[in-house]
């Protein structure tokens, strides 16, 4: 795109480089090069996709379905175990994340959208954003039922130091070929793993629900990120804990969240009400209600449901 055009939400010194991205391409370079000059490893890919999934989970489970969404409860400590598993991704710490997912939820393809491909375009979308410095600040009042935690303020300040502290775990263990693989090539990929949730799954799938923005259901999307490529499902009803609405749409993160809960980690799973999950086979116009964050439905033909889809 040219320096001259804007988009909706974006003007061009918001798509002018911003300098403290740098590391952001670093990163890849170090990936691409160290593989490069350590060879090819099939046992390194197998560490790089190992720290994929276990830190993906640290983003769909902790960044997204709790920090953003309250899907379900936790202990005071295991709340920080989220925390730091989440921001060992290297996505800034868990009130940036938060605030600005909510942001998404609140405008999603309408005016004001932080990351909407259908307004700005794919890759503003899928990286542009992040890239870019407008936002780099959170917007507290969005995110008070976090910034309560002095723990959750500290690793927000210092977010850097869980993806260090792996970075130099990685090293001391297992020398430069376990840093490239488990730090710049995992790293690299769960990045843009993670970025296909505001990129692709507003753009490719098939859409079960009539909602307000372009939200879509992808079983490739949803193996790759351990579940959100359900997205039309979780802009329906963004507080259940559980993306994959029916048995067959695979949701790796529920899984794990439903182990957790079998040993008490965590507790209270919010699932959605199976009247709502099931409006669209009845009356396609029930389904297309938008459901606010709170979990409550508001259309008023479905505000009474009670049973809660398994
Ligand atoms: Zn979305
Ligand atoms: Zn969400």
């Amino acid at each position: 795109m040219s320096a001259t055009q804007v988009t909706p939400n974006t003007t061009a010194a918001d798509r002018s480089f911003n300098p403290r991205s740098l590391p952001f391409f670093v990163i890849h370079v170090l990936a691409v090069a160290g593989v490069v000059w350590q060879g090819w490893s099939w046992s390194g890919l197998g560490l790089a996709v190992a720290l994929y999934y276990v830190r993906m989970f640290g983003v769909t489970g902790g960044y997204h379905r709790y920090f953003s969404h309250k899907s379900f409860k936790t202990s005071r400590f295991m709340q920080f175990v989220f925390a730091l598993l989440a921001t060992s991704s290297a996505q800034k710490g868990v009130i940036w994340w938060a605030s600005h997912h909510r942001h998404h939820h609140k405008h999603s393809d309408q005016l004001g959208d932080i990351h909407s491909a259908k307004l700005d375009g794919f890759w503003w979308s899928h990286v542009g954003w992040i890239l870019s410095d407008k936002y780099e600040e959170t917007d507290d009042a969005k995110v008070k039922d976090l910034t309560k935690f002095p723990e959750l303020m500290w690793l927000e300040k210092y977010y850097l130091v869980p993806p260090t502290v792996l970075g130099v775990g990685l090293f001391l263990a297992g020398g430069w070929w376990a840093l490239v693989w488990g730090m710049f090539v995992s790293t690299t990929l769960l990045w843009h793993g993670t970025f296909t949730i505001n990129s692709l799954t507003h753009v490719w799938g098939s859409t079960r629900y009539a909602t307000t923005d372009n939200s879509r259901n992808n079983l490739i999307l949803a193996l790759i990120t351990m579940g959100e490529g359900w997205h039309n499902n979780h802009h329906y009803y963004q507080r259940s804990v559980r993306q994959g609405f029916y048995w067959w749409e695979i949701d790796l993160t529920y899984y794990v969240l439903r182990a957790m809960s079998a040993v008490g980690l965590v507790w209270d799973l919010h699932r959605v009400p199976r009247e709502v999950r099931d409006a669209h086979m009845t009356s396609p116009q029930t389904a297309s209600a938008a459901v606010p964050d709170s979990g409550k439905p508001a259309a008023p033909a479905i505000a009474t449901a009670s049973v809660v889809a398994r």
